[in-house]
């Protein structure tokens, strides 16, 4: 499959401005022939989009949001609309990651809101799906991803939907230092397309980019990579440290 690939790096919460301000220029110095072949993506936490889109205009690396609301604005504490993200530089938002998930209660419903209204401001969605441990061991993987497919991207048009980028981030993978074996995420990304053809067709389903996430090393970056349904990562932990970061954005270069 020849789709462009694409690896966002999750900072979490993570770096101040003047961290996120080396790491970016770091990251600048080594990326200038790389630009053209993969999208970048660099997702810090709300206090540093504008210092990383500032660093990062002109350049071919995009910014991306942690998260955001579906409401456009009022009495809505704590929460950041779409509009204010796109203000503030961001092109990406990770919507749906298992920490949302999981610490803060979000369901596929409320996500889908959030999909729907990224793509309506024009925000380019990363949605995050993935099963827990237990739910693998007890043989539903493939009903978890349904389901998580179904509710966190339903109704969407075709074009919007080739617009997504799905993540599939296995929970049990994530910060564990356990990854996925190569041949576990290809099985996973191989379904995860079989239910986009169910749904958007066969067309659309051979397009939408599907990253891995979960413990991404510079280790075992290129054997996940060069997986046929794998198009790039989201890379949490090692997303902190620029030379590990940038290794594995080499390695997701065919
Ligand atoms: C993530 O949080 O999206 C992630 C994949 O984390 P890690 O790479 O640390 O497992």
């Amino acid at each position: 499959m020849s789709l462009k690939p694409i690896i966002g790096g999750n900072w979490k919460m993570n770096k101040t401005m003047q961290e996120s301000k080396v790491f970016i220029d770091e990251l600048l110095k080594n990326t200038k022939n790389l630009q053209e072949k993969i999208d970048i993506v660099i997702i810090p936490s709300y206090t540093s989009i504008n210092v990383a889109s500032t660093l990062l205009k002109g350049k071919k690396i995009y910014v991306g949001a942690q998260n955001m609301y579906f409401e456009e604005k009022g009495a809505f504490t704590g929460e950041i609309s779409a509009s204010m993200l796109i203000d503030a530089g961001a092109t990406f938002v990770v919507l749906g990651h298992s920490e949302r998930r999981k610490i803060f209660n979000e369901s596929d419903d409320l996500i889908s809101k959030k999909v729907k209204t990224a793509h309506e401001k024009g925000l380019k969605p990363i949605v995050c799906i993935g099963e827990t441990r237990e739910e693998r061991e007890n043989g539903q993987m493939e009903d978890v991803l349904k389901t998580q497919i179904e509710g966190s991207l339903k109704e969407l048009t075709e074009e919007q939907m080739l617009g997504t980028v799905i993540a599939y981030e296995p929970v049990w993978a994530i910060g564990t230092g356990i990854n996925a074996t190569p041949e576990q995420a290809q099985e996973a990304h191989l379904y995860v397309r079989q239910v986009l053809a169910s749904i958007y067709g066969e067309s659309v389903s051979q397009s939408v980019r599907i990253q891995y996430g979960g413990s991404i090393k510079p280790e075992n970056a290129k054997e996940l990579f060069a997986q046929p349904d794998i198009n790039g990562g989201l890379v949490g932990g090692a997303s902190l440290d620029p030379k590990s970061f940038l290794e594995i954005i080499k390695a997701a270069i065919p």
